[in-house]
């Protein structure tokens, strides 16, 4: 069979692949953790799903809505947009879209042309450098400093003159990293200078922890804002992954192309889901609180604990987002593998604890745990990967003489 270039160069995603890959082992009767997936473990708020089982009752779903999403679901995402970033959009200028990913999918192809570059923080989310390779475009992974942020010399290093897009993800995945108001007022100059064009990817926006306060490139003043590009949808922070909503927002000229394309691909998405949709953004959030509160309890909880596993290091506490991103080079060393990628089997395959390589994230020599899992859960996975490293390390310091400790 002769695929296309495209289709030949495609890697499956890491984060799908590891966690599709855990739940068959629980299928098998395999008692597996799984920290694999960024996805919360809360059902849909009450009030959401209410609405979605109301408009089917009301015969409102059986039919097409606009490619680009309902009229009233874009007035409502305008008016959270308003609530949450203090900043107005009009509701022509709202695309939705199956999911955050879709909608970046989709501003790739109405952007990226052949050999044009994307720039992206290094680690950064398996699907962006996939989906810019899969425009014809060319991934730039940015370098970070010590807190997993890209600065103005690194942005300046990965710069050419094919240079398209800057991609922004705060809070970051897989880092946790939330950048302050004054990085990305610095970062959207930088941009604007350059002529490029910025994704603010939000989606966990509405998950920062212990004081920490998230702002966006659209707050950083208008001409930052008319450059940007913002992604946002309601999986992470109204626990709706699987409703596949997300939406961008952008000045009119693009959502035309972005409408254009969506009207040839994947038309609307379900429109059971974006009556879900209207209720969650019009909901008081106060079931948004109440999932940020047990995520920041479980952050707080996971941290201290996974700092004390032999082998791991986590230097910087996590500010957003619901992952944790261990250097373990020198776990690498104790349990006598090559990568971190070899780890992520051993992991999986005795201690049971499913998590994801940091090469699939562009950062190899670390792992992604992801803490949308309830707290025993947690703990469980953490104790098991404690013994799993004790167990290595009491192996290596009395020279390979295997003792057992459960
Ligand atoms: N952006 C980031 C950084 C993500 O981690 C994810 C993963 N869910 C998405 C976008 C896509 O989210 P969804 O398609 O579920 O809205
Ligand atoms: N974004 C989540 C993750 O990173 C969900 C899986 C995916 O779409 O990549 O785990």
């Amino acid at each position: 069979m002769k695929f296309s270039n495209r289709a030949m160069n495609v890697k499956p995603s890491a984060t799908v692949g590891v966690s599709n890959r855990a739940k068959a082992m629980i299928r098998d009767g395999i008692d597996v953790v799984n920290l694999g997936i960024g996805e919360p473990d809360f059902t849909t708020p009450k009030v959401i799903s209410q609405a979605a089982i109301s408009a089917i009752q009301h015969g409102k779903t059986s039919f097409y809505t606009p490619a680009s999403g309902l009229p009233e679901l874009k007035q409502a995402i305008a008016d959270r947009i308003a609530a949450d970033y203090g900043v107005t959009y009009a509701p022509e200028q709202i695309s939705v879209a199956n999911g955050a990913k879709m909608a970046l999918y989709v501003i790739m192809q109405a952007l990226v042309d052949d050999g044009d570059e994307v720039l992206m923080p290094k680690p950064s989310w398996v699907s962006y450098s996939q989906q810019v390779s899969l425009a014809g475009g060319r991934p730039v992974l940015v370098d970070t400093n010590a807190e997993f942020k890209i600065t103005l010399r690194s942005l300046d290093a990965a710069y050419s003159d094919r240079t398209k897009l800057l991609v922004v993800n705060s809070p970051q995945n897989p880092t946790g990293t939330v950048y302050s108001k004054s990085e990305l007022q610095a970062i959207g100059q930088w941009a604007v200078d350059h002529h490029i064009l910025l994704i603010a990817d939000d989606i966990y926006g509405k998950l920062v922890y212990n004081q920490t306060e998230f702002y966006s490139l659209i707050q950083c003043g208008q001409e930052i804002a008319d450059a940007t590009i913002l992604v946002n949808g309601v999986s992470k922070a109204y626990s709706m992954t699987g409703w596949r909503i997300g939406y961008v927002a952008a000045v009119p000229e693009i959502i035309g192309k972005i409408n254009a394309i969506l009207s040839h691909s994947t038309g609307n998405p379900a429109t059971v889901s974006q009556y879900a949709a209207i209720a969650a953004f019009q909901s008081d959030q106060t079931d948004v609180e109440k999932m940020r509160r047990a995520f920041e309890q479980r952050l707080n909880t996971i941290y201290p604990l996974l700092q004390q596993v032999p082998g791991f290091k986590l230097d910087q506490k996590p500010a957003g987002a619901f992952y944790l991103f261990p250097n373990v080079a020198e776990a690498i060393q104790i349990v006598g593998v090559q990568t971190s990628s070899q780890l992520v089997e051993l992991l999986l395959n005795e201690a049971h604890v499913a998590v994801v390589d940091g090469g699939a994230f562009g950062m190899p020599g670390y792992l992604r745990l992801s803490y949308a899992a309830g707290l025993e859960d947690l703990k469980l996975a953490v104790s098991r990967i404690n013994t799993f490293m004790t167990r290595y390390l009491k192996k290596k310091v009395s020279g390979g003489i295997s003792i057992e400790t459960n």
